[in-house]
């Protein structure tokens, strides 16, 4: 006979469990929660745009697009690796500038990167991810950072977050030839993507994850010595606000960010129990994105993503394991008779809003508390011969075992009434 061979997953891309699902579900409710009172409004946007749309975006000279896009090279489409410049596109595509000046926005969904997967990096990855668009006051900076802060908190997590600057177009140049300069003097001791991105994306350099190349750096010129008088005086006002909301942070002038378009603000939210994937949030600010992706004119921006695997994993870490839902009630019945009495109540209980389970096997009544038992319900309506003919099934409370009597009724509608009424007042 011929051996049928077992079709895998591709490599990098993952199941997420059912009883993964309760705190995957945890994560949204609290960011959809916290997006509620922030203002914020949900977008939903397609998976596949066009390839052009992220080199533009994001960079040619970045990692993502020289060698982590998922791309249909026949078609010019791509999987989307980050959700900002769907997000930018569509608002732009849909003039949504006109219908409200200020846009705050978030989208919860998967990307693509190909990446060597490892412990919280994969190829497939999902992202809350929050912009907003249209001001480009410093206060919107650090009202990003505290909601970022309060999301991490309420799901109980530990994080420290970093800021920087990156300057504009005015002083970024500059900074830009400052580094070149530094970085040429010292090319030998650089690793071979340094070499490279010394012409390339030299401010990549600053960020390299190669101890010898983190060495190096540590006395190169700061991007925050280069700021202009504006960039200067927005940082500054970024800092100032982050201390009144009280929003914990220190500064980090080697933080790059590997897409090209960010200006002014970054940030990065960090934890140290996840090994070299320190980072579960990051973002910042892009101001000139939109008008290079078509849209209107000195269009600021700002925004930030969450990654989703990352705070699954640091919950299930802390032992912050979110139980699913336990069933209300589990309806054992014993015989065809019961069966066929009992479905019906089933049904009946959960038109009433109801968790209610029953299996059709007809097993014995060990085998169906234990099944009771996986589906965790709080208690077991039990009918057999006896019961049906008694009009008087049994009622059991699965965590202590007590157990009452429980009148039956036709039709079923009744039945499933009086027992709902009975477990709510339990
Ligand atoms: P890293 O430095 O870990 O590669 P990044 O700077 O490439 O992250 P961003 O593009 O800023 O990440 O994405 C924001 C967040 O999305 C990250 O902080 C991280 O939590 C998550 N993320 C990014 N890439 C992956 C991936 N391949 N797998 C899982 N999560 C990811
Ligand atoms: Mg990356």
């Amino acid at each position: 006979m011929e051996v049928c061979l077992k079709i895998k997953a591709i490599n990098g891309f993952k199941d997420i469990l059912p009883e993964e699902v309760a705190t995957w579900q945890k994560i949204e409710t609290t960011a959809r929660d916290i997006f509620r009172r922030f203002g914020l409004q949900e977008i939903r946007l397609p998976i596949l745009e066009k390839t052009e749309l992220f080199a533009r975006s994001i960079g040619e000279a970045t990692d993502i697009v020289e060698k982590e896009m998922y791309t249909f090279v026949d078609k010019g489409i791509t999987l989307r690796p980050e959700a900002t410049a769907s997000l930018l596109r569509a608002y732009i595509e849909n003039g949504l500038h006109v219908k409200q000046p200020v846009q705050r926005l978030f989208t919860i969904g998967p990307m693509f990167r190909h990446e060597r997967p490892q412990k919280g990096r994969q190829r497939q990855f999902h992202q809350i991810d929050i912009e907003v668009i249209g001001a480009l006051e410093p206060e919107i900076d650090a009202e990003l950072m505290a909601l970022g802060q309060m999301l991490l908190n309420e799901l109980g997590l530990t994080v420290s977050l970093e800021v920087n600057s990156l300057g504009c177009p005015k002083c970024r140049p500059d900074f830009r030839t400052k580094l070149v300069a530094y970085l040429q003097e010292r090319t030998e001791s650089l690793c071979e993507d340094c070499k490279r991105r010394t012409t390339t994306n030299p401010l990549r350099v600053l960020d390299c994850k190669k101890r010898n190349c983190q060495q190096l750096v540590q006395d190169a010129p700061s991007i925050l010595d280069s700021l202009c008088a504006d960039c200067n005086l927005h940082f500054t006002a970024v800092q100032k606000q982050l201390d009144s909301l009280g929003v914990d942070y220190s500064l980090n002038k080697f933080m790059v960010r590997g897409l090209d378009y960010y200006t002014r603000t970054t940030f990065e939210f960090l934890t140290e129990d996840l090994g070299s994937q320190a980072a579960v949030a990051a973002g910042g600010r892009y101001d000139g994105l939109i008008e290079q992706l078509g849209g209107p004119k000195n269009m600021p921006g700002i925004g930030f993503a969450m990654g989703m695997e990352r705070l699954a994993l640091l919950l299930q870490q802390q032992d912050n394991i979110i139980q699913p839902q336990r069933s209300d009630v589990y309806v054992a019945a014993l015989g065809k008779q019961a069966l066929e009495f009992c479905a019906p109540i089933v049904h009946q209980l959960r038109k009433q809003g109801v968790r209610a389970a029953m299996d059709y096997s007809n097993r014995s009544l060990k085998a169906q508390m234990k099944q009771a038992g996986r589906v965790n319900a709080r208690f077991a309506l039990i009918i057999g011969d006896q019961e049906l003919e008694d009009q008087q099934g049994v009622v059991r409370n699965m965590d202590d075992k007590k157990q009452i009597q429980f009148p039956l009724h036709e039709p079923a509608e009744e039945t499933a009434a009086q027992l709902s009424t009975l477990l709510r007042l339990e």
